[in-house]
């Protein structure tokens, strides 16, 4: 009898392990086979309230901190105490509108040295941060010899590209591809209007490229109506049958994806 409830015993301590074991292998192949999404918040450093309220998001969210903004440095600092990824959103010219560049900006006519020195200056202004996304810059992305300074300056760093595909004749992202750089491309605008309907549906079109393509990116403003809607639907983000993850995450998944898509013998250098 004592024996027979040793043996019971030991059986359910076995089961009880194996089991232990499957759960985490069973959820991380879940979760990699689940389409993925990340998100961008751009243009932070200006409105302190509004930046904020878009740092209490849920999740890997990352945040775009324009270089030479009133609350830089803060938002930097805050963003960095919350755990949360930091790009540096560089401002560079624009085929119009280039009132709204502000400082820091990259534009066509600098040489080499001004257009590093004003880099490296805008990169040392925003703590912590791990990669670089354009603000604007739907002409100087164009141009292939710029481009490459920017990109000698990222490898240098050990960072990222983000190309927010302000024109779809940019070049960053190929530039990016030839010199072995990680980089990344913006999927969609979630907030080219300030309404909460409009916003909701460009988060559902993010859903939708996600499911056809495994990932995609999208990038938002800390407007008070974009803030709300993110804010709802990343609570309940499973709703959607996607994941939120990190930029890092994303680079590393489609890396992944694309080696397996040149096959086992590729070199798979590049992303
Ligand atoms: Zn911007």
């Amino acid at each position: 009898m004592h024996r027979d409830i040793l043996y019971l015993k030991g059986k359910y301590f076995l089961f009880i392990l194996v089991y232990l074991f499957l759960i985490p292998v069973q959820t991380s192949a879940e979760q990699s086979l689940k389409p993925t999404i990340s998100i961008i918040i751009d243009d932070l450093g200006y409105t302190l309230e509004e930046d904020l309220r878009a740092l209490s998001l849920p999740g890997p969210v990352a945040y775009a901190i324009l270089p030479h903004a009133p609350h830089t440095k803060r938002i930097s600092l805050i963003a960095t105490q919350r755990g949360k990824d930091i790009l540096l959103h560089q401002p560079m010219q624009a085929m119009e509108k280039n009132q709204y560049l502000g400082p820091g900006a990259l534009t066509l006519n600098m040489t080499r040295e001004e257009f590093l020195k004003t880099l490296n200056i805008n990169m040392s202004n925003v703590p912590n941060l791990i990669g670089i996304n354009n603000h604007m810059g739907s002409l100087l992305t164009r141009h292939p010899g710029h481009m490459q300074w920017l990109m000698d300056t990222i490898k240098s760093s050990g960072q990222f590209y983000v190309d927010s595909l302000t024109s779809n004749y940019s070049v960053a992202a190929k530039i990016a591809k030839k010199n072995n750089i990680p980089y990344l491309t913006r999927d969609v605008f979630l907030d080219n209007r300030q309404n909460p309907e409009y916003i909701l549906n460009q988060f559902k079109e993010l859903v939708k490229v996600a499911k056809r393509k495994g990932s995609a990116l999208g990038i938002g403003h800390p407007h008070p109506s974009t803030v709300e809607v993110l804010s709802q639907v990343l609570h309940n983000v499973d709703k959607y049958g996607v994941q939120l993850i990190g930029l890092k995450s994303l680079i590393i998944k489609q890396k992944n994806r694309k080696q397996y898509a040149q096959g086992p013998r590729s070199s798979g250098t590049g992303l």
